[in-house]
């Protein structure tokens, strides 16, 4: 028997930043909102669906930075739906894709609340399309592998030697979220397993005006990162699908260090 959901919350993905990204689901959603709680990779474009009369409260968890404890979220939202508020959650990219939507959709249900979910275009997706190169290319790759390098309080996180040992089986596309701050240690353990020369792309604020990226190989990485300066939120991408990129084709001669801003 299905439970029976008291009220309903649309959890709605922004997409990577460039607001004309958004679904025509999330535009219907956003507007319709009387609360709108919004994440911090959302960009503040997205909000000009909203109606004059939305209630906008930022809760921000970005690594490193102060945030909202997840509960409160939690409390804001259920308070809001038993008042019968039609309340949005936006969040960064893909609601599904890491950022821990599918823990608020788990705390809801356990309230009573049931979650219509939109997707929205994942940071993973923009990033390597944004160069004009595609993940799946089948002359370089069989699949492509989603992963996160920053791993959750008491885990031990992903074993990135025998991740790039399956890669490298497999023909697998490495997509890197929220790796930048673990560079170094996600690049030693890369590197025992996948070729030195092994192209990657490191695009940071893909889709947006200020996007900016390094084209360069698994050797090189960190130094090249460290000396563009780039920073969160980046997306990596290791494989050889990263010679499909435009910038790539230009510099083939010397792929080492590029950089293209
Ligand atoms: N749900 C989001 C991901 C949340 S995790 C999505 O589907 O995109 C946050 C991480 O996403 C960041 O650390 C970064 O790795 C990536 N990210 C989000 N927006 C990005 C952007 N515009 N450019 C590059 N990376 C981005």
């Amino acid at each position: 028997m299905s439970p029976h959901f008291a009220s309903r919350c649309t959890l709605v993905g922004a997409g990577p930043g460039d607001p004309e990204l958004l679904t025509l689901k999330a535009v219907k959603a956003i507007a319709n909102a009387t609360l709108l709680l919004v994440d911090d990779l959302v960009n503040d474009a997205v909000l000009a669906h909203a109606s004059p009369t939305a209630r906008i409260v930022h809760v921000g968890k970005r690594g490193g930075c102060q945030s909202t404890p997840q509960a409160f979220i939690d409390k804001l939202m259920i308070n809001a739906l038993h008042e019968g508020e039609r309340v949005v959650r936006l969040k960064g990219g893909d609601p599904f894709i890491f950022g821990r939507g599918g823990e608020e959709v788990e705390h809801l249900r356990a309230a009573g609340i049931d979650v219509e979910v939109v997707n929205g275009i994942t940071a993973g997706l923009a990033g390597l399309s944004s160069l004009g190169a595609s993940l799946t290319h089948r002359e370089h790759a069989h699949g492509v592998v989603f992963v996160t390098g920053h791993a959750k309080p008491g885990d031990s996180g992903t074993d990135w030697p025998q991740l790039a040992a399956t890669a490298r089986q497999a023909k697998l596309t490495l997509v890197i979220y929220m790796g930048v701050s673990s560079l170094e240690h996600i690049c030693q353990g890369l590197l025992s397993g996948l070729p030195a020369q092994t192209p990657v792309a490191v695009v940071q604020n893909a889709s947006l005006p200020t996007q900016r990226e390094v084209l360069t190989t698994l050797g090189e990485l960190v130094h090249n990162v460290q000396s563009e300066r780039l920073q969160s939120p980046s997306i990596i991408v290791v494989g050889d699908v990263v010679q499909g990129a435009r910038a790539w084709q230009r510099v083939d001669s010397n792929p080492s260090v590029q950089r293209v801003a």
